[in-house]
């Protein structure tokens, strides 16, 4: 990219560091669960109006969600940036969503100010807040109600141990299967109940079986929730939950119903009845944009990032898969925990304050300025994000 946008965007992210540093800290020591992000709505909020952009909250139905607007007078090709911001039960920010929130609200704030200064001459922005990524999966209602609509492309950078350029995901289902059965003394009267533990154990062998007939890159998981409550009376209410995960939808769709087909032949064999609902949204799978991944992956060396492995070799899922099916989207991993700190661990989210994880802040934020800036100033690279996109769509379809 030019030498003068470059060192422009360095100067604006050193400009905005205290800030940044001190919202990533402010979320680390508050963290808050998904659909509970209240102060961390706020804060981003605040910060993003006092730059000068249009806030607006309660998108998709969720309080803590968020839209921050460019003027509207600006025209040209919209680049968003998406706020995480939703941290885990008991560990806090272990995911580093505190970095990817101040990361993507430092970048805003940069490429909103290259455009009033003039030094970028098109270009609609954006900066949405996305909630409860961990859990709900905030995007899907987001997505539903069209607030990715007009979009262009989308970027995001999530803090990992390693550095990829290409994050993938896995398209997932959350099951929740419940099993209705008929409790007595199981002792004294055992012929008279309905065993609802027993079709869930049923249920896992049965899962168990299928595991040998299933690809290598099949993920299915599950837990109990119920299983009884007391040993001398038989279970009448037995709950399990399983995540089935696959690296394509469609693909998906077939093994989540040899799945469903694992608690159907447990109810048939016990006499349960089986109630099957969702357990959270399904997302999908991340349709890799090969022209954005690539912007995303010069943008993560010009900023002297090395090392960089071109795809994720232990893809998880996430509701952005969901987004890069609707709209040309790019998902990149940036590595500041050293290797053995897993990610998902309270060391984890240690390191986000660290002078590490502070050095790895204002790289994002750098990263994700120097792709939109680039993403607005350069026509032939925008042409193939989006012959990319819909030569993806067509191979889908
Ligand atoms: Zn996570
Ligand atoms: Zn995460």
């Amino acid at each position: 990219m030019e030498e003068h946008l470059k060192q422009r965007i360095e100067q604006l992210t050193t400009e905005l560091a205290p800030q940044l540093l001190a919202i990533n800290r402010s979320l680390f020591e508050k963290p808050e669960l998904g659909l509970q992000e209240r102060f961390a709505c706020e804060l981003l909020g605040d910060f993003l109006r006092s730059r000068g952009f249009a806030l607006r909250t309660g998108l998709g139905g969720l309080t803590t969600s968020f839209q921050a607007d460019c003027p509207a007078s600006w025209e040209g090709p919209a680049f968003a940036l998406l706020a995480e911001y939703d941290a885990l039960p008991e560990i806090g920010h272990g995911c580093g969503h505190n970095l990817i929130a101040a990361s993507a609200v430092g970048a805003g704030a940069v490429l909103l100010r290259l455009r009033e200064e003039g030094s970028l001459n098109q270009g609609r922005l954006l900066v949405i807040g996305t909630p409860a990524e961990e859990t709900l999966g905030g995007k899907i209602p987001m997505l539903a109600e069209g607030v990715f609509e007009g979009i262009d492309a989308t970027v995001m950078v999530h803090p990992e141990t390693l550095n990829i350029a290409r994050g993938k995901a896995l398209a997932v289902d959350h099951l929740r299967f419940r099993f209705l059965g008929k409790s007595a003394h199981a002792a004294s009267n055992p012929q008279a109940g309905i065993n609802a533990l027993e079709a869930v154990l049923l249920t896992f062998q049965a899962v168990n079986a299928l595991r040998q007939h299933l690809p290598p890159t099949a993920r299915v998981h599950g837990i109990v929730t119920r299983g009884g409550t007391a040993a001398n009376v038989i279970p009448d209410l037995g709950e399990v939950e399983f995540m089935v995960r696959m690296p394509h939808r469609e693909e998906l769709n077939l093994l989540r119903e040899r799945v469903v087909d694992c608690a159907r032949g447990a109810a048939l064999a016990t006499g349960c009845r089986l109630e099957i609902e969702a357990a959270g949204l399904p997302c999908d799978e991340i349709r890799d944009n090969p022209a954005l991944s690539a912007l995303l992956e010069e943008s993560m060396r010009d900023q002297g990032l090395s090392d960089i492995l071109p795809e994720d070799p232990y893809p998880g899922s996430s509701d952005f898969g969901n987004v890069s099916q609707a709209i040309p989207a790019a998902y990149a991993f940036v590595a500041f925990a050293p290797p053995g700190v897993e990610i998902h661990s309270r060391e984890f989210a240690a390191a986000t304050v660290t002078p590490v994880g502070e050095k790895a802040l204002l790289t994002m934020v750098r990263v994700l300025a120097e792709v939109g800036a680039r993403f607005w100033s350069e026509p032939i690279l925008r042409e193939q994000v989006y012959l990319d996109f819909h030569q993806r769509r067509e191979d889908a379809e």
